[in-house]
């Protein structure tokens, strides 16, 4: 939780002292902050970042490193891949709605292309490695893969699946410590220093400083309990992080998630939200949110999947995170993955960035489906009819009901297993400040908030009631250049 006692704006003339100032001050040094300052920079800008923790990275350098890039990147193109920015719209309009913000959408498929080279330029590393199993992210350094669910029902008849997680390559990786997150912002930061952008470490955000016109023109912060004030000449960009661990704002606007924040870090207490709320900026998309799903996908492929009534509610094909948000949202976080013993022998045998998933054994295991349905408590007759019907066409390679691929279709046998997946969801926050294409902070008004400028999970990206991963560093790097460049323009 916040510590932060109010977020009201202070006034100008009430600052007295600055104790630093800048043309640009960017809150936050995560993946947002090191590209709006990264483009400050180069714009020619004096630029200040202040970091609440003791170093530079945020979620972004503990993260996965998905970056959701397309339309026909270089990467794309080396390994083969046919895309274009229509057909990535076409899928990101469908997968991240309802309610898409479309021009957001639209500008972010049309600039991917470029925003991939810019990263390159940057120093950020792809390997021309494409890795094609379901799973949470590669076993190694590959640079592409399917990290949307592009090529499972119903997207794939929606647009042409294309893979779009994009990879910095990573020696040595860690997942959640040093994964292919740390080799996106080390280049970054580094970018960063060597243009002359400094950083402030410990000096956590408190509320913004406007003039008499309303205009944003500093922070006031606190370093050690101690206030520290600081003036931005042209414009502040909040990079804060999304709100997944402040109680409160979970509760009000994404109660699904309470007591299960993942993939966020505790510093992302909605503070960058709430010091723009308090002038009037505009949310957007405050109940969106990301879900994971606790299970190998590897092993989740080769079953099915059934909600708390025994029946199958989603390609088990699909992207995991659309697995999560649909048991979530959906089927009130129920789920039992019902798998043979062969299709389980067959998962185990396979390459997973999840494996340590696997060291947990089924919950149920069962000679028959009447007796597994019976040890999971299902009323007679229900996982019997739900594995009766997805026999009968699975023997013929189809399934009808949810278009799984066929590849994955294979009829259930015996012995047969159940897996208790109930509760094993978490997730973070999409939701956030109403931006514009420049990353103007807009007021409830409709107009830009002047000096004022977001970008990262503090601001409502591209998303709205899907996920795709790779989209919260995609986002916040794309738009947090955007940031940087109008604030040093402003
Ligand atoms: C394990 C894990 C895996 C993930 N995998 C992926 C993935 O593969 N692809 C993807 O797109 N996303 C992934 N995510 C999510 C992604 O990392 C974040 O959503 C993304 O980093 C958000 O960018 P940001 O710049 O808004 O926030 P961050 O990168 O977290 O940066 C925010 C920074 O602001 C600082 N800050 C917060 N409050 C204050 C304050 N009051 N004053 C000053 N500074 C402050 C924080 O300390 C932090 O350094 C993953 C996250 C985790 C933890």
């Amino acid at each position: 939780m916040s510590d932060v006692a109010s977020v009201q704006p202070e006034r100008e003339a009430a600052v007295g002292v600055w104790d630093h100032e800048a043309d640009v001050v960017v809150v936050g040094y995560g993946v947002a902050g090191a590209t709006a300052a990264i483009e400050a920079a180069r714009a020619g800008a004096d630029v200040l970042v202040l970091e609440r923790t003791g170093g530079w990275g945020g979620a972004a350098a503990m993260s996965g490193g998905f970056i959701y890039l397309g339309g026909g990147t270089a990467l794309q193109k080396a390994l083969g891949v046919e895309d274009s920015p229509e057909n990535m719209e076409k899928f990101l309009t469908a997968a991240l709605g309802p309610g898409v913000d479309a021009a957001k959408i639209h500008d972010y498929c049309q600039g991917s292309v470029e925003h991939f080279d810019w990263l390159v330029a940057q120093g950020v590393p792809f390997k021309e490695e494409f890795w094609g199993e379901p799973g949470w992210e590669p076993p190694a350094d590959q640079g592409l893969m399917f990290s949307g669910g592009e090529n499972a029902a119903p997207y794939n008849t929606i647009a042409s699946p294309a893979p779009r997680g994009h990879l910095p390559q990573m020696a040595d990786k860690h997942t959640g410590d040093k994964g292919g997150g740390y080799m996106l912002m080390k280049p970054l930061t580094d970018t960063a220093e060597s243009l002359g952008v400094r950083a402030e470490y410990d000096v956590r955000l408190q509320r913004l400083v406007v003039d008499e016109s309303g205009r944003v023109t500093g922070v006031i912060a606190k370093r050690y309990g101690k206030r520290v004030t600081v003036r931005a000449r042209r414009g502040v960009v909040l990079a804060t992080g999304s709100f997944a661990y402040n109680q409160e704002m979970v509760e009000a606007f994404t109660p699904l998630l309470i007591d299960r924040p993942a993939a966020a870090i505790e510093e992302h207490d909605g503070i960058g939200i709430r010091v723009a709320q308090a002038l009037g900026a505009q949310l957007a998309h405050m109940d969106a949110i990301e879900v994971a799903i606790f299970a190998d996908p590897q092993v989740i492929v080769r079953g099915i999947l059934v909600n708390g009534r025994g029946q199958r509610y989603i390609p088990e094909d699909s992207y995991p995170s659309h697995i999560g948000q649909s048991t979530l949202i959906r089927q009130h976080n129920e789920a039992y993955l019902i798998i043979d013993e062969a299709a389980l022998e067959e998962a185990n045998g396979t390459v997973s960035s999840s494996a340590a998933m696997r060291a947990q054994p089924p919950t149920w295991v069962a000679e028959s489906v009447e007796e597994l349905e019976a040890e999971i408590g299902f009323p007679a007759g229900v996982l019997q009819a739900t594995i009766e019907v997805y026999n009968r066409h699975a023997a013929a390679g189809t399934d009808p009901l949810l278009g799984k691929k066929p590849q994955w279709v294979e009829p259930i046998g015996t012995p047969v297993a159940a897996y208790d997946l109930r509760g094993r969801t978490g997730g973070f926050t999409l939701g956030g400040l109403r931006t514009d294409l420049d990353s103007r902070v807009v007021h409830v008004s409709g107009a830009p908030i002047p000096g004022l400028f977001a970008a990262g999970r503090c601001t409502s990206g591209i998303c709205a009631g899907g996920y795709v991963s790779g989209a919260s560093l995609g986002d916040g790097s794309f738009y947090g250049r955007r940031a940087g460049r109008a604030a040093a323009a402003s």
